[in-house]
């Protein structure tokens, strides 16, 4: 039995996977229902794959792959352009099948889903300008080629389903590569409809297939399978070393967008309001669920107290509430763990001394009764014995440590096992590079708070993970390079 009665009779959407051109459902025909975290409402039910349906797309994926291949870089082109056409055209509707089962403001659905329509159309392009070498030597003459590495897996997460997908589809595809995506299981949809989309702007049966399960049995087999050659994760850091592990069996290639605990630091020449705002909104952007995310903040002793207030009047003014209703800027946390999660580190922080300015519970009302919701919390006089100092709380939480000097605050900020973002604030350009240069992080914003830009390589130093993604570097992740010596 497929989607059994009950849930063909209920206004759900229905999620199938897509393996070799065709729509199907998984052969053990499991199925699972997706739930609004606003109010746990059914909305969606999945087909749930098993090691079995992630084989089936690796066979239609290599089956594929030759002609893939040797097609030219402009059909490739041609046809992420019709797959971003198509996106575009079902952005509402995937929009709102990402709000209703990831809780974000549906205003942010939209957002992203034209986001990832805008990576395809780059990629489309770029595509286009993968050139090779020809290279003389005293031993002869070379060429040096960049060929398509074959069979690619992405591995997605839940915060952004959508546009991480098409960090991942774009590149490959226009790279040469075919691809099985595996999105995350609890919120499957909307990166389905869109790799859909995708796929009927006119991709030949098996360029692009999906499968749903669970990470541990369909992602493990996708990664351990001798078929994939290349896989691409964004999520937690323990599952990336966990794909490490298992992918060094058969030396495949990786790209691991991991963890992150992003420092905000303010410098006492800041321009104080600007800075503030920016944090409020990185603080708590997707409800704090962001690699990205501020984290940290470092705030000069002598700015304190005109920087906290600031922070904690942005906070206090974003409305919470059910993602679909158009004023709303922070939806629900996406699950139970979330909740939990924010609830253990601010209970730590207050335990060893911080202090909350704002927040801290969540949002009191029948509205919010049966969803994750938690208020913007501002916590004060933090340190790094803290949990929120030292792991991800993924929530939406902003700790402020006070410093007596820049220096102290790089350090601090230098001082953990990631190393995704920094931020800083200050008037002074040339002091924001020199500590740029000293802050240990794949990108370091100066007066802003915007990393993320499809022309720059974004992605993680320590355990933040390996390899970039957008940019002219997300395409080499999915090339290997092939010398060819002449012996004239
Ligand atoms: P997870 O690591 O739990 O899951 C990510 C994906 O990996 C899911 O599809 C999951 O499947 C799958 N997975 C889990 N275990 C395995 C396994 N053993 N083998 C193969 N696949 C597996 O992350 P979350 O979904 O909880 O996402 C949040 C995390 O993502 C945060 O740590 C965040 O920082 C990170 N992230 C990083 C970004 C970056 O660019 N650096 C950007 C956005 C998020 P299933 O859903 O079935 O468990």
């Amino acid at each position: 039995m497929y989607f059994d009665a009950m849930e063909m009779e209920m206004d759900m959407h229905r999620s199938r996977m897509l393996i070799d051109g065709q729509s199907v459902h998984s052969l053990s025909g499991q199925t699972a229902i997706i739930r609004n975290p606003a109010n746990q409402d059914p909305v969606g039910v999945v087909s749930v794959g098993d090691s079995r349906d992630a084989g089936l797309a690796l066979e239609a994926a290599q089956r594929a792959l030759p002609a893939w291949k040797e097609s030219s870089p402009e059909m490739r082109g041609r046809l992420l352009h019709s797959g971003a056409e198509n996106v575009l055209r079902r952005a509402d509707e995937i929009a709102r099948m990402l709000t209703l089962e990831v809780g974000k403001p549906l205003k942010d659905s939209r957002r992203e889903v034209e986001a990832a329509a805008r990576v395809l159309d780059y990629y489309a392009e770029e595509g286009r300008r993968v050139f090779g070498q020809w290279i003389q030597s005293e031993k002869g003459r070379s060429l040096v080629v960049r060929e398509p590495i074959g069979v690619a897996v992405a591995i997605t997460p839940w915060n952004y389903p959508v546009d991480l997908t098409s960090w991942k589809v774009g590149p490959a595809l226009a790279a040469g590569c075919t691809m099985v995506v595996k999105p995350p299981s609890k919120a499957p949809l909307a990166a389905t409809a869109f790799s859909l989309a995708v796929h009927e702007g006119g991709l030949p049966p098996g360029v692009l297939n999906v499968v749903h399960g669970p990470g541990s049995v369909v992602g493990a087999e996708l990664v351990e399978n001798p078929i994939s050659r290349k896989i691409s994760l964004t999520g937690e850091t323990e599952t990336g070393r966990w794909i490490m592990e298992h992918a060094a069996t058969r030396i495949k290639r990786l790209s691991l967008e991991l963890g992150g605990s992003a420092p905000f630091i303010v410098c006492p020449d800041a321009d104080i309001e600007s800075a503030a705002l920016s944090c409020a909104r990185r603080a708590f952007a997707n409800a704090g669920q962001l690699c990205i995310s501020v984290n940290r903040i470092y705030v000069a002793e002598e700015v304190a107290d005109r920087f906290i207030p600031l922070l904690v009047r942005g906070a206090k003014a974003l409305v919470v509430g059910d993602g679909q209703k158009p004023d709303v800027d922070m939806g629900p946390l996406f699950s139970q763990d979330q909740l939990e999660r924010t609830k253990e580190h601010i209970a730590d922080a207050v335990l060893k001394g911080a202090e909350i300015l704002c927040g801290g519970r969540p949002p009191e009302g029948e509205e919010y009764e049966l969803g994750y919701f938690f208020l913007p919390t501002v916590l004060d006089h933090v340190d790094h014995s803290m949990r929120v100092m030292q792991e991800e709380t993924f929530g939406p939480v902003a700790p402020i440590m006070r410093v007596a000097s820049i220096d102290e605050a790089i350090s601090f900020a230098n001082d953990s096992r990631y190393g995704l973002a920094a931020y800083i604030y200050t008037q002074d350009l040339l002091f924001g590079l020199r500590a740029a240069e000293r802050l240990e992080a794949g990108s370091v914003c100066v007066n802003t708070v915007s990393p993320v830009d499809l022309h720059t390589p974004f992605g993680g130093w320590k355990e933040s993970g390996l390899g970039r993604e957008l940019s002219s570097s997300g395409i080499d992740e999915y090339l290997e390079v092939k010398h060819i010596r002449l012996g004239l």
